[in-house]
């Protein structure tokens, strides 16, 4: 190595110092410093609940214990979903809303990029040669209000960590939907009903692929399944729904 080599090597270790000294890793739940970039500490990491098998072979809703193999929930043999697999990080409850509302709500968008990380990591098995990512999108109103689409900005993430190409446009909201809070589980799924189509500009693009549909919180499902019947009508092949987090409710009742 040149001695000028060796200088300019020395000056770029002194400057990852320097910006590990400025910008230390922290954790994403409660801004601890953290050894690893992108890991929780050692204090949030036992509160959050991941999700794991056993689960649904559907929708991902995780069972308290096996009973058999592939075996499907309540709600996915009443309503079989338009999506094939559903795959969510860890549990939306009262712990790790903090995180979630602080990324949604508080301008946290560096939190995209350590989310995203994660989101791939447990739909490694979902990503086909042909795989597609899709955002839920929000409607324009309340994107003007958020100031960013939560799902847009984990897909372009994602997108990078799976090298997969992201067709942000796909879908488009086609009527405004009043908000999904304080509904019923029937009245979700009625209040989403025919609120999607497929962009004419993304036709082409999603004829016979495979779509990663990304969201980020499954809360009933009525939302990403009435996208996913979108894509399928349109021509998708076959939709995996991709969530940072998921609302578990102790009973899975058929709707
Ligand atoms: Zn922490
Ligand atoms: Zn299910």
């Amino acid at each position: 190595m040149s001695f000028i080599n060796r200088i300019a090597g020395g000056l770029r270790q002194t400057g990852q110092h320097v910006m590990d000294g400025l910008f230390p890793p922290q954790c994403p739940c409660c801004n601890e410093q953290v050894d690893i970039p992108g890991s929780l500490c050692a204090v949030c990491w036992p509160q959050v609940t991941f999700i794991s098998e056993p689960a649904c072979i559907s929708c991902g809703y995780p069972f308290e214990y096996k009973i058999e193999d592939d075996l499907q929930c309540g709600n996915c043999i009443a309503n079989p979903p338009y999506y094939s697999k559903g795959v969510s990080v860890f549990q939306y409850d009262d712990f790790s809303r903090q995180m979630v509302l602080a990324f949604k709500h508080a301008d946290r968008t560096d939190l995209a990029k350590v989310f995203a990380k994660w989101m791939a990591r447990v739909s490694a098995s979902q990503i086909q040669e042909d795989t597609l990512i899709i955002p839920v999108p929000l409607h324009p109103g309340r994107l003007l209000k958020r100031r960013y689409n939560q799902s847009a900005l984990l897909s372009r993430h994602i997108g990078a960590q799976i090298n997969r190409p992201v067709l942000m446009q796909g879908l488009d909201r086609t009527k405004r939907t009043p908000s999904q809070g304080g509904k019923s589980l029937k009245a979700r799924f009625r209040n989403v009903k025919g609120a999607f189509k497929v962009a004419s500009t993304a036709q082409q693009q999603i004829t016979g692929k495979h779509i990663l549909l990304i969201d980020d919180v499954y809360t009933t499902g009525a939302t990403l399944n009435e996208c996913a019947k979108s894509l399928i009508k349109a021509g998708a092949r076959d939709i995996t729904i991709l969530t940072l987090c998921r609302v578990v409710r102790p009973a899975n009742m058929s709707i």
